[in-house]
Protein backbone atom coordinates (compact mmCIF):
# COMPACT_ATOMS: atom_id res chain seq x y z
CA UNK A 1 0.00 0.00 0.00
CA UNK A 2 1.36 3.77 -0.72
CA UNK A 3 2.01 5.96 2.46
CA UNK A 4 2.53 9.27 2.12
CA UNK A 5 6.29 9.55 3.68
CA UNK A 6 7.73 9.80 0.06
CA UNK A 7 4.56 11.16 -1.98
CA UNK A 8 5.41 14.74 -0.14
CA UNK A 9 6.61 17.63 -2.25
CA UNK A 10 10.24 18.72 -1.29
CA UNK A 11 10.77 16.10 0.73
CA UNK A 12 13.73 16.44 2.87
CA UNK A 13 15.63 13.99 5.49
CA UNK A 14 17.97 15.53 7.77
CA UNK A 15 19.99 14.09 10.47
CA UNK A 16 23.77 12.94 11.49
CA UNK A 17 25.71 10.16 9.53
CA UNK A 18 25.84 7.83 12.73
CA UNK A 19 23.90 7.50 15.71
CA UNK A 20 26.39 8.03 18.31
CA UNK A 21 24.47 8.14 21.55
CA UNK A 22 21.32 8.79 22.51
CA UNK A 23 21.80 12.38 23.96
CA UNK A 24 23.46 13.58 20.28
CA UNK A 25 20.38 11.74 18.60
CA UNK A 26 17.85 12.96 20.41
CA UNK A 27 19.49 16.83 20.60
CA UNK A 28 20.04 16.59 17.24
CA UNK A 29 16.70 16.07 16.48
CA UNK A 30 14.66 18.17 18.71
CA UNK A 31 16.73 20.82 16.63
CA UNK A 32 15.86 19.54 13.34
CA UNK A 33 12.14 19.03 14.55
CA UNK A 34 12.12 23.17 15.38
CA UNK A 35 12.87 23.88 12.02
CA UNK A 36 9.41 22.63 10.66
CA UNK A 37 10.42 21.59 7.43
CA UNK A 38 12.61 18.50 7.94
CA UNK A 39 10.37 15.56 7.42
CA UNK A 40 12.04 12.38 8.43
CA UNK A 41 15.11 11.65 10.96
CA UNK A 42 18.16 9.87 9.68
CA UNK A 43 20.93 7.82 11.67
CA UNK A 44 23.01 5.58 10.75
CA UNK A 45 23.32 2.68 13.05
CA UNK A 46 25.25 0.52 10.96
CA UNK A 47 28.33 1.67 9.15
CA UNK A 48 29.93 0.65 6.25
CA UNK A 49 32.93 1.92 6.88
CA UNK A 50 36.00 1.72 3.84
CA UNK A 51 38.81 0.42 6.23
CA UNK A 52 38.53 -2.04 9.23
CA UNK A 53 39.09 -0.67 12.61
CA UNK A 54 37.10 2.74 12.88
CA UNK A 55 33.48 3.36 14.21
CA UNK A 56 31.03 0.77 12.76
CA UNK A 57 28.21 1.98 13.83
CA UNK A 58 25.98 1.33 17.86
CA UNK A 59 24.71 -1.19 16.69
CA UNK A 60 20.83 -2.72 17.45
CA UNK A 61 20.89 -0.22 20.63
CA UNK A 62 20.52 2.21 18.27
CA UNK A 63 17.28 1.91 16.89
CA UNK A 64 15.98 2.14 20.40
CA UNK A 65 16.93 5.78 20.32
CA UNK A 66 15.71 6.57 16.77
CA UNK A 67 12.39 5.24 18.37
CA UNK A 68 12.42 7.50 21.00
CA UNK A 69 13.93 10.14 19.05
CA UNK A 70 10.53 9.82 17.04
CA UNK A 71 8.58 9.88 20.28
CA UNK A 72 9.80 12.93 20.63
CA UNK A 73 9.73 14.67 17.59
CA UNK A 74 7.03 13.55 15.63
CA UNK A 75 9.40 12.78 13.10
CA UNK A 76 9.51 9.73 10.58
CA UNK A 77 13.36 8.09 11.19
CA UNK A 78 14.93 6.35 8.40
CA UNK A 79 18.68 4.25 8.57
CA UNK A 80 20.82 2.21 6.58
CA UNK A 81 20.20 -1.40 6.18
CA UNK A 82 22.50 -4.01 4.28
CA UNK A 83 21.57 -7.21 5.24
CA UNK A 84 18.43 -9.20 6.46
CA UNK A 85 19.20 -8.61 9.36
CA UNK A 86 19.12 -5.12 9.41
CA UNK A 87 15.79 -4.77 7.80
CA UNK A 88 14.32 -7.57 10.26
CA UNK A 89 15.69 -5.62 12.79
CA UNK A 90 14.91 -1.96 11.51
CA UNK A 91 11.22 -2.79 10.92
CA UNK A 92 10.63 -4.35 14.28
CA UNK A 93 11.98 -1.31 16.15
CA UNK A 94 9.44 0.67 14.01
CA UNK A 95 11.99 2.45 11.47
CA UNK A 96 9.71 4.31 9.02
CA UNK A 97 12.24 4.70 6.12
CA UNK A 98 15.43 1.74 5.18
CA UNK A 99 17.65 3.21 2.98
CA UNK A 100 20.03 0.78 0.56
CA UNK A 101 23.73 2.54 0.91
CA UNK A 102 25.64 2.74 -2.46
CA UNK A 103 28.24 0.18 -1.08
CA UNK A 104 25.43 -2.22 -1.18
CA UNK A 105 23.31 -1.40 -3.93
CA UNK A 106 26.17 -1.98 -5.80
CA UNK A 107 25.95 -5.93 -4.77
CA UNK A 108 22.91 -7.74 -6.46
CA UNK A 109 23.50 -10.93 -4.37
CA UNK A 110 22.83 -8.87 -1.16
CA UNK A 111 19.74 -6.08 -3.22
CA UNK A 112 18.31 -9.77 -3.70
CA UNK A 113 18.27 -10.63 -0.25
CA UNK A 114 17.25 -7.73 1.13
CA UNK A 115 14.28 -8.00 -1.28
CA UNK A 116 13.67 -11.35 -0.30
CA UNK A 117 13.23 -10.55 3.27
CA UNK A 118 11.08 -7.53 2.53
CA UNK A 119 8.77 -9.19 0.86
CA UNK A 120 4.88 -9.00 2.30
CA UNK A 121 6.33 -6.01 4.45
CA UNK A 122 5.23 -2.72 3.85
CA UNK A 123 8.76 -0.89 4.69
CA UNK A 124 9.11 2.17 2.28
CA UNK A 125 12.96 1.94 0.60
CA UNK A 126 15.09 4.00 -0.31
CA UNK A 127 17.42 3.18 -2.77
CA UNK A 128 21.04 4.95 -3.43
CA UNK A 129 22.60 4.83 -6.38
CA UNK A 130 25.93 2.44 -6.56
CA UNK A 131 29.11 3.72 -5.81
CA UNK A 132 29.77 2.76 -9.54
CA UNK A 133 28.38 4.63 -12.50
CA UNK A 134 26.60 2.07 -13.81
CA UNK A 135 22.92 3.27 -14.63
CA UNK A 136 21.65 -0.59 -15.25
CA UNK A 137 23.39 -1.45 -11.63
CA UNK A 138 21.37 1.27 -9.95
CA UNK A 139 18.01 0.59 -12.11
CA UNK A 140 18.31 -3.12 -11.82
CA UNK A 141 18.71 -2.72 -7.81
CA UNK A 142 15.54 -0.68 -8.20
CA UNK A 143 13.80 -3.55 -10.00
CA UNK A 144 14.62 -6.30 -7.45
CA UNK A 145 12.52 -4.29 -4.93
CA UNK A 146 9.59 -3.91 -6.49
CA UNK A 147 9.46 -7.17 -7.44
CA UNK A 148 9.25 -7.84 -3.59
CA UNK A 149 6.31 -5.84 -3.65
CA UNK A 150 7.61 -3.14 -1.94
CA UNK A 151 5.66 -0.23 -3.45
CA UNK A 152 6.92 3.27 -1.45
CA UNK A 153 10.73 3.55 -3.24
CA UNK A 154 12.68 6.61 -3.29
CA UNK A 155 16.17 6.98 -5.43
CA UNK A 156 18.89 8.58 -3.73
CA UNK A 157 21.96 10.38 -5.58
CA UNK A 158 24.89 10.03 -3.79
CA UNK A 159 27.47 10.57 -6.77
CA UNK A 160 29.84 8.44 -7.80
CA UNK A 161 33.46 7.06 -7.09
CA UNK A 162 35.65 8.36 -9.94
CA UNK A 163 39.46 8.28 -10.05
CA UNK A 164 40.72 11.29 -9.91
CA UNK A 165 38.07 13.14 -9.09
CA UNK A 166 39.26 15.87 -6.60
CA UNK A 167 36.43 18.33 -6.69
CA UNK A 168 33.70 16.14 -4.92
CA UNK A 169 33.80 13.81 -2.63
CA UNK A 170 31.90 12.01 -5.12
CA UNK A 171 31.57 13.05 -8.78
CA UNK A 172 27.67 13.54 -9.40
CA UNK A 173 27.50 12.63 -12.75
CA UNK A 174 23.38 14.32 -12.79
CA UNK A 175 23.25 12.16 -16.44
CA UNK A 176 22.84 9.27 -14.40
CA UNK A 177 20.27 10.26 -11.78
CA UNK A 178 18.17 12.45 -15.05
CA UNK A 179 18.29 8.61 -16.91
CA UNK A 180 17.04 6.96 -13.97
CA UNK A 181 14.37 9.62 -13.74
CA UNK A 182 13.65 9.30 -16.94
CA UNK A 183 13.32 5.46 -16.35
CA UNK A 184 11.31 5.24 -13.35
CA UNK A 185 9.22 8.60 -13.25
CA UNK A 186 7.38 7.35 -10.51
CA UNK A 187 9.62 7.26 -8.04
CA UNK A 188 10.74 10.25 -6.12
CA UNK A 189 14.30 11.19 -6.75
CA UNK A 190 15.85 12.97 -3.40
CA UNK A 191 19.94 14.42 -3.66
CA UNK A 192 22.19 13.58 -1.20
CA UNK A 193 24.22 16.68 -1.27
CA UNK A 194 26.25 16.10 2.12
CA UNK A 195 27.69 12.60 -0.01
CA UNK A 196 28.11 14.14 -3.19
CA UNK A 197 30.41 16.53 -2.01
CA UNK A 198 31.91 15.83 1.29
CA UNK A 199 31.85 19.09 2.40
CA UNK A 200 29.85 21.78 4.06
CA UNK A 201 30.29 24.49 2.69
CA UNK A 202 29.65 23.31 -1.04
CA UNK A 203 26.20 21.75 -0.05
CA UNK A 204 23.87 24.70 -0.43
CA UNK A 205 25.12 24.43 -4.76
CA UNK A 206 24.51 21.24 -5.08
CA UNK A 207 21.13 21.22 -2.91
CA UNK A 208 20.54 24.17 -5.78
CA UNK A 209 21.24 22.48 -8.84
CA UNK A 210 19.11 19.18 -7.65
CA UNK A 211 16.33 21.56 -7.61
CA UNK A 212 16.89 23.32 -10.60
CA UNK A 213 16.58 19.89 -12.10
CA UNK A 214 13.32 18.99 -10.48
CA UNK A 215 14.66 16.89 -7.84
CA UNK A 216 12.18 15.58 -5.76
CA UNK A 217 13.80 16.57 -2.48
CA UNK A 218 16.98 16.47 -0.12
CA UNK A 219 18.71 13.96 2.26
CA UNK A 220 21.43 16.15 4.25
CA UNK A 221 23.42 15.36 7.34
CA UNK A 222 23.68 17.43 10.13
CA UNK A 223 24.58 17.24 13.57
CA UNK A 224 24.30 18.90 17.10
CA UNK A 225 27.93 19.20 16.84
CA UNK A 226 29.64 18.30 13.46
CA UNK A 227 33.35 19.17 14.68
CA UNK A 228 32.96 16.13 17.21
CA UNK A 229 31.17 14.10 14.97
CA UNK A 230 32.60 10.31 15.11
CA UNK A 231 32.06 10.07 11.37
CA UNK A 232 31.80 12.36 7.91
CA UNK A 233 33.03 15.12 10.07
CA UNK A 234 33.32 17.25 7.46
CA UNK A 235 29.96 17.05 5.47
CA UNK A 236 27.65 17.89 8.38
CA UNK A 237 26.31 20.88 9.68
CA UNK A 238 24.26 21.84 12.85
CA UNK A 239 20.73 22.07 12.11
CA UNK A 240 21.13 26.23 12.21
CA UNK A 241 23.25 26.16 9.30
CA UNK A 242 20.77 23.46 7.73
CA UNK A 243 17.97 26.41 8.19
CA UNK A 244 20.41 28.65 6.19
CA UNK A 245 20.87 26.79 3.56
CA UNK A 246 17.24 26.15 3.19
CA UNK A 247 16.36 29.55 3.11
CA UNK A 248 18.94 30.56 0.61
CA UNK A 249 17.21 28.14 -2.00
CA UNK A 250 15.78 29.49 -4.75
CA UNK A 251 12.71 26.63 -5.33
CA UNK A 252 11.60 28.77 -8.12
CA UNK A 253 11.97 26.06 -11.00
CA UNK A 254 13.93 27.20 -14.28
CA UNK A 255 13.05 26.37 -17.73
CA UNK A 256 13.91 22.43 -17.71
CA UNK A 257 14.92 22.29 -21.11
CA UNK A 258 17.39 25.31 -21.23
CA UNK A 259 19.11 23.83 -18.37
CA UNK A 260 19.07 20.47 -19.05
CA UNK A 261 21.16 21.47 -21.95
CA UNK A 262 23.68 23.16 -19.85
CA UNK A 263 23.74 20.32 -17.61
CA UNK A 264 24.10 17.85 -20.47
CA UNK A 265 27.56 19.88 -21.47
CA UNK A 266 28.77 20.42 -18.38
CA UNK A 267 28.32 16.78 -17.09
CA UNK A 268 30.28 15.56 -20.10
CA UNK A 269 32.71 18.47 -20.20
CA UNK A 270 33.25 17.14 -16.13
CA UNK A 271 33.79 13.70 -18.16
CA UNK A 272 36.25 14.89 -20.70
CA UNK A 273 38.44 16.58 -17.80
CA UNK A 274 38.43 12.98 -16.16
CA UNK A 275 39.09 10.98 -19.03
CA UNK A 276 42.20 14.09 -19.66
CA UNK A 277 43.22 13.34 -16.34
CA UNK A 278 43.09 9.46 -16.49
CA UNK A 279 45.19 10.01 -19.69
CA UNK A 280 47.89 12.09 -18.59
CA UNK A 281 48.54 9.45 -15.40
CA UNK A 282 48.64 6.63 -18.07
CA UNK A 283 50.87 8.59 -20.19
CA UNK A 284 53.11 9.58 -17.47
CA UNK A 285 52.76 5.59 -16.34
CA UNK A 286 54.01 4.95 -19.93
CA UNK A 287 56.84 6.79 -20.24
CA UNK A 288 58.37 5.71 -17.17
CA UNK A 289 58.18 2.00 -18.32
CA UNK A 290 59.98 3.52 -21.38
CA UNK A 291 62.55 4.80 -19.21
CA UNK A 292 63.21 1.72 -17.50
CA UNK A 293 63.67 -0.23 -20.69
CA UNK A 294 65.64 3.09 -22.12
CA UNK A 295 68.34 2.18 -19.09
CA UNK A 296 67.89 -1.97 -19.53
CA UNK A 297 69.19 -0.83 -23.56
CA UNK A 298 72.23 1.33 -22.61
CA UNK A 299 73.56 -1.11 -20.43
CA UNK A 300 73.59 -3.76 -22.83
CA UNK A 301 74.56 -1.23 -25.73
CA UNK A 302 71.42 -1.97 -27.77
CA UNK A 303 69.51 0.33 -30.70
CA UNK A 304 67.36 2.48 -29.17
CA UNK A 305 64.78 2.43 -32.19
CA UNK A 306 64.00 -1.23 -32.40
CA UNK A 307 62.12 -1.22 -35.68
CA UNK A 308 60.78 -5.06 -36.04
CA UNK A 309 58.74 -4.65 -32.16
CA UNK A 310 57.51 -0.66 -33.43
CA UNK A 311 56.01 -2.32 -36.75
CA UNK A 312 54.45 -5.32 -33.95
CA UNK A 313 52.92 -2.48 -32.03
CA UNK A 314 51.47 -0.53 -34.99
CA UNK A 315 49.92 -3.42 -36.25
CA UNK A 316 48.54 -4.68 -32.87
CA UNK A 317 47.20 -1.17 -32.22
CA UNK A 318 45.93 -0.31 -35.76
CA UNK A 319 44.18 -3.78 -35.47
CA UNK A 320 42.46 -2.84 -32.11
CA UNK A 321 41.40 0.34 -33.39
CA UNK A 322 39.00 -1.35 -34.97
CA UNK A 323 36.69 -1.67 -32.55
CA UNK A 324 37.02 1.62 -31.41
CA UNK A 325 35.50 3.68 -34.15
CA UNK A 326 38.91 5.80 -33.80
CA UNK A 327 40.00 6.50 -37.48
CA UNK A 328 43.22 4.79 -38.29
CA UNK A 329 45.09 8.00 -38.69
CA UNK A 330 44.63 9.28 -35.85
CA UNK A 331 45.62 6.14 -33.94
CA UNK A 332 49.45 5.89 -35.89
CA UNK A 333 49.54 9.11 -35.55
CA UNK A 334 48.53 9.64 -31.53
CA UNK A 335 51.28 6.32 -31.10
CA UNK A 336 54.17 7.69 -33.78
CA UNK A 337 53.86 10.96 -31.16
CA UNK A 338 54.11 8.64 -27.76
CA UNK A 339 56.54 6.82 -29.71
CA UNK A 340 58.97 9.93 -30.28
CA UNK A 341 58.14 11.22 -26.67
CA UNK A 342 59.58 7.19 -25.64
CA UNK A 343 62.86 7.57 -27.92
CA UNK A 344 63.35 10.98 -26.67
CA UNK A 345 63.30 9.56 -22.98
CA UNK A 346 65.28 6.60 -23.84
CA UNK A 347 68.45 8.91 -25.35
CA UNK A 348 68.39 11.38 -22.64
C1 LIG B 1 25.26 7.48 4.65
O1 LIG B 1 24.21 7.90 4.17
O2 LIG B 1 25.70 7.78 5.78
C2 LIG B 1 26.09 6.62 3.80
C3 LIG B 1 26.99 5.77 4.30
O3 LIG B 1 25.84 6.84 2.54
P1 LIG B 1 26.45 6.22 1.17
O4 LIG B 1 25.94 4.83 1.10
O5 LIG B 1 25.85 7.13 0.16
O6 LIG B 1 27.95 6.34 1.26
MN1 LIG C 1 27.71 9.75 6.07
Amino acid sequence: MKNSILQTKDILIAGPCSAESEEQLISTALELAKLNEVQVLRAGIWKPRTCPGGFEGVGTKGLAWLAEAKKQTGLFTATEVATPKHVEDALHFGVDVLWIGSRTSVNPFLVQSISEVLKGTDATVLIKNPVNPDVNLWAGAVKRIQQSGIENIGLVHRGFTSYGNKEFRNAPMWQIPLELKRQFPELPMICDPSHITGSSDLIASIAQKSIDLHFDGLIIESHISPNDAWTDKKQQITPAQLQTILSSLNRSLVDFDQLDVEVKIDALRYQINQFDDDLLQLISSRMKIAERIGEIKTANKMEVVQTNRWNKVLEKVVTQSRDTQLSEEFVLALMELLHSESIRIQRK
